[in-house]
């Protein structure tokens, strides 16, 4: 389950550290503890859960949104 339910939308990582910009992932496989995405523009990556989010991770919470303000 890895991220579980709160995780099925997440920022994708390339984009955010690249381009600067926060763009939605879309889980395509959820694993046991890894779960794969793919964002708007085609990037695909891995995240891993130790436990499931305990937060939304779609809208962006507020440490991924400081990433962009350095
Ligand atoms: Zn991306």
């Amino acid at each position: 389950m890895a991220g579980g339910r709160l995780a099925a939308d997440v920022t994708c990582m390339q984009c955010l550290y690249e381009d600067r910009l926060a763009v939605r992932a879309r889980r395509v496989y959820e694993g046991a503890e890894t779960d794969r995405y793919r964002c708007e523009k085609g990037h695909l990556f891995g995240l891993d859960w130790p436990t499931p989010a305990s937060e939304p991770q779609w809208p962006p919470p507020a440490d991924v949104l400081a990433c962009l303000e350095d």
